[in-house]
């Protein structure tokens, strides 16, 4: 049985605890939603079982729409964490609790129950009370009992949390048997990301209600498309280099070209590239380096843990300023996670305060367009209380990346053409009267996106996203799509067709929302809803933003005349709303 799920939405006092999330799950598939705590997974979970409503969205069990069907008609089977038995009754009778419910015949009852206490490996056991069973023997049963009825769907949340570390082992591995000889299409939700490697066929990785990979374990591990499945799945440095048109760089350093996996080679511009501990490699010369150099370090710290041995070494020699964050989440110190086999340490031993050439034997760039933000003021006490900003520092957070400050009291000078770009990331500005002016001025001088703070703002729950012709399409999407992995916010996308357009117009409209809507698909991950409006663009969105506090704006152009002549009293209005501007000319 498969199971599709088509933009499900839920909501708990307006906020989206489910975003949008679209899925499907095949026959006799086993997935697993992977996630932190309040991801949402257990709301998705228990939306699949029928035991929560959804508020936008379609749920279909084998092409047939269940999205009002009870729980007890959509024929799946549900294991918790705690999912207490029946305590006053026999294994047998918790088991056949369900049978007889649907008035099954006691000899069919008894082959039944006994054909699933072989499957979960608890044959002769049908006589105990649960108080007889250890916790691990508790599941097994609590699993048989949702088998009982013969499913179609398995939904399991949080299975093996209560358990000791050797008994989960023994009833993962009992589950996973019981999956594969039954056939049963199977959906688990856990946070451990161990325990989805070893279950899943795939995994899908939720975070903030959205689900924002799915893939098959290898290669979520070797290719994440997001910093956040990069770091949640594995451990993983995050440095930030250059795409050039030779190559990535950090600093002045060129990597390796064959190490290096290609992305779009457009303009030049920052990357949050992903350095897994075990490719890097550690030797006393550069010479000695069978990888690409990336820079000299010293050992910091050593921890061994058996098979293999922990590090951490502080980059050196002008590298430092590319690390983003270590796998403990610790951003901005220069120390990078290394990690190393028994045969490396014996080749060269290490203590803390060698010194060392650190190479890097492979590394993955992310597709992200939002690498650090750069914060703009004339002040520096401005540009200061700027970059501390609650929207932008909850952001930086979220992306694990950096916030750097410029004073720069020239914003309303245009360099002179052919400068070189100063700029790294998302330049970031206060909204005030001039800010129409020095957006333009920024994206002028080579920025691709700003972001523009009114000093107050709500959390945005709702972010708005609308291009102005379709050039700079695709930068957009790429854009939203990466910022909406950092707020728990619903996106749509606004499509304007001009007053008086004829009704033959009309059709062509609603296909360009739904181009936009798979392309946001298919290319970024992203779910988002289309609205389609009529009238003058300036007017619509003024109109649509004027509804609420807690709207952030995205806005794609390929001209920057447009933000003063037309768009000028979106970025005045008062209180105003964030928006960020993504530039990209024809
Ligand atoms: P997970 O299973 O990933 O830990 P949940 O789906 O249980 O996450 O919860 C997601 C978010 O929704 C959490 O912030 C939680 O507090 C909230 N939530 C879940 N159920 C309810 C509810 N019945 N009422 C209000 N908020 C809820
Ligand atoms: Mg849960």
């Amino acid at each position: 049985m498969s199971i599709t799920l088509d933009q499900v939405t839920k909501r708990y006092q307006g906020s989206p605890v489910v975003n949008d999330v679209s899925l499907n799950v095949g026959d006799g598939e086993f997935y697993v939603l992977l996630g932190p705590s309040g991801s949402g997974k257990s709301t998705l979970l228990r939306s699949i079982a029928g035991l929560t409503g959804v508020d936008h969205g379609r749920i279909s069990l084998h092409g047939r729409d269940v999205t009002h069907v009870s729980a007890r008609d959509r024929g799946v089977g549900l294991v918790f964490q705690n999912y207490a038995l029946f305590r006053h009754m026999s294994v047998a009778d918790n088991i056949e609790f369900a049978l007889r419910v649907r008035r099954m015949k006691a000899a069919d009852r008894r082959e039944r129950r006994k054909e699933l206490l072989r499957l979960v490996a608890l044959e002769g056991m049908d006589d105990r009370l649960p108080t007889q069973l250890s916790g691990g023997q508790q599941q097994r049963v609590a699993v048989a009992r949702a088998l009982a009825h013969k499913p179609e769907v398995l939904l399991l949340d949080e299975p093996f949390g209560a358990l000791d570390a050797k008994i989960r082992e023994e009833l993962r591995r009992t589950i996973r048997q019981v999956q594969r000889e039954l056939g049963i299409t199977t959906v688990l939700v856990t946070h451990d990301q161990e325990e989805a490697f070893a279950l899943a066929d795939r995994i899908g990785v939720m975070n903030l209600g959205r689900l924002l990979e799915s893939d098959k374990p290898d290669e979520l591990y070797a290719r994440p498309a997001t910093r956040f499945v990069a770091t949640f799945l594995g451990a993983a440095n995050l440095l930030l280099a250059r795409q050039t048109s030779e190559g990535i760089r950090f600093g002045t350093t060129p990597v390796n070209a064959r190490a290096v996996e290609r992305v779009d080679t457009g303009r030049e511009h920052e990357v949050v590239a992903v350095l897994r501990p075990e490719e890097v490699e550690l030797a006393p010369t550069r010479e000695q380096l069978q990888a690409g150099y990336l820079a000299q370090g010293q050992v910091e710290e050593i921890v061994f843990t058996g098979a293999i041995e922990r590090m951490r070494v502080r980059l050196q020699s002008g590298a430092e300023e590319a690390q983003l964050a270590g796998p403990a989440g610790d951003s901005g110190t220069a120390l990078i996670e290394v990690t190393r086999t028994q045969p490396e340490q014996r080749a060269f031993p290490l203590a803390p305060g060698h010194p060392v050439f650190i190479g890097v034997r492979r590394i993955h760039v992310l597709p992200t367009p939002l690498s650090s933000f750069s914060v703009f003021a004339a002040e520096e006490a401005d540009a200061k209380k700027l970059s501390q900003h609650p929207l932008l520092a909850g952001l930086a957070a979220g992306m694990k990346t950096r916030v750097s400050v410029r004073v720069d009291a020239t914003l309303d000078t245009v360099r002179a053409p052919g400068s070189k770009p100063d700029l790294a990331g998302v330049a970031v500005i206060a909204a005030g009267p001039e800010s129409a002016r020095q957006v333009q001025v920024l994206l002028q001088r080579g920025a691709g996106e700003v972001l523009v703070l009114p000093e107050t703002v709500v959390a945005p729950q709702r972010i708005l996203i609308h291009w102005v012709d379709e050039t700079p399409r695709r930068a957009t999407l790429a854009v939203s799509a990466s910022l909406l992995r950092h707020v728990p916010a619903e996106a749509v996308y606004v499509g304007i067709l001009p007053e008086g357009a004829s009704e033959a117009a009309r059709p062509q409209g609603v296909r360009t929302l739904l181009d936009a809507r798979s392309e946001a698909q298919a290319v970024h991950g992203l779910e988002m809803r289309t609205e389609l409006r009529v009238g003058d663009v300036v007017e619509q969105l003024a109109g649509q933003l004027a509804e609420s506090p807690d709207q952030l704006l995205i806005l794609g152009v390929s001209n920057t005349e447009v933000l003063t002549e037309r768009f000028n009293r979106l970025f005045t209005a008062s209180p105003g709303w964030p928006m960020l501007i993504v530039y990209r000319s024809a």
